[in-house]
């Protein structure tokens, strides 16, 4: 490491950037809005400052977010060189795919990530698209548009980094991250590798994408973490993961895109009652005849096209997976000569009422 670090006080650049609104960051944090060209709008790469002086993500991998983190690192006084260690809370392009760039300009840095990050670091992203196409196939999507999806996830994957991480987090781990020790909460859901971070005794946590103050966070459908297992039941995950976070007393939430804000418990209690409403929705839907996952879709999310379409495709199929949990609905082939071929029916079963609890969370 190189350079003076600068030592507690907080950055005048904060003021303008993070805490006009909505609480205080602690005065040993900073916030740095990097721009994506994603529809999710600015990624939050967070500074630690102390005596392990750490950046909770990158942001991503174009030229506007390098310049933007560094721009935003020398605003606090700081060069790459100055940065420890890098904390990657989940292996999304808009989060690490700048991982690279930075590791050029300071290639002593440490990184770590949650083992399950592991195939989206230096990975083969055309080995997932295999995937991709036998589950976007399973939707119903028509043919045309999985190779179209398939061609933007693609483009997608070219973007992460080839730089691996030096050491891989698991639940429980205990983390330095400036003068505090947080602890490592995988709670994975939106990503298989999210973590938070918790520091217990001011009840901060970073909650990167799992609790987002503006957006609720897509479940996103993805292959399983290892090889030849089922497909991972992501919202049910999620949504245990939910419960998990907001069983804790988290007075402050610094989260991976928008503004810092403090009651979590308040906010995962909308988002799962926005998730009961929803499997309340499909099954209503499904109670008046089956369907598959990009019929429902179509009919949710009207609008939804490109990649924005996957995404609708994953919250619907997480509701149903939800649902199916719970053996309110149960899927199968479509009948032979159906369209799309292999596309799979989603029925309700019986005349239950979804209740929107899940049961407990694990990849199959
Ligand atoms: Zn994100």
């Amino acid at each position: 490491m190189t350079g003076a670090k600068p030592d507690g006080a907080v950055p005048a650049a904060e003021e303008r950037r993070g805490s006009a609104r909505g609480p205080r960051l602690p005065d040993h944090v900073a916030r740095l809005e990097v721009p994506t060209p994603y529809p999710v709008g600015p990624v939050n790469v967070y500074v630690v400052f102390g005596r392990r002086l750490t950046l909770v993500d990158v942001g991503p991998n174009t030229d506007d977010g390098e310049a933007a983190l560094l721009d935003g690192l020398r605003e606090l006084g700081l060069a790459p060189a100055d940065i420890e260690q890098i904390v990657i809370t989940h292996p999304h392009v808009d989060h690490h795919g700048g991982l690279d760039r930075f590791l050029r300009r300071h290639p002593g840095a440490k990184v770590f990530a949650h083992w399950a990050a592991a195939p989206f670091f230096g990975g083969e992203p055309a080995a997932r698209l295999g995937f991709y196409e036998r589950w976007l196939t399973q939707t119903g999507l028509p043919a045309p548009l999985v190779q179209a999806s398939l061609r933007g996830l693609a483009g997608l994957g070219m973007l992460e980094p080839k730089a691996k991480p030096h050491r891989w987090l698991q639940d429980g781990d205990l983390l330095i991250m400036g003068d505090w020790v947080w602890r490592v909460l995988h709670t994975p859901g939106h990503s298989g590798a999210q973590v938070c971070l918790y520091h217990e005794p001011s009840g901060t946590m970073f909650t990167a994408d799992h609790v987002l103050p503006d957006v609720s966070s897509n479940a996103i459908i993805e292959p399983p973490p290892a090889a030849g297992a089922g497909r991972p039941r992501t919202l049910v995950q999620y949504l245990d993961a939910l419960r998990r976070v907001a069983a804790l007393p988290v007075r402050l939430a610094l989260p991976g895109h928008g503004r810092p804000f403090a009651d979590v418990a308040a906010l995962v209690h909308q988002r799962l009652d926005m998730h009961g409403r929803r499997l309340q929705h499909l099954l209503r839907r499904l109670q008046d005849g089956p369907a598959t996952v990009f019929e429902l879709a179509r009919a949710m999310f009207a609008e939804a096209s490109g990649q924005q379409l996957v995404l609708a495709l994953s919250e619907v199929q997480g509701h149903l997976d939800v649902l199916e949990a719970l053996e309110k609905v149960r899927s199968g082939p479509a009948p032979a000569g159906g369209d799309p071929a292999g596309a799979l029916v989603y029925s309700a079963v019986g005349s239950g009422e979804a209740d929107g609890a899940a049961p407990a969370g694990r990849a199959e």
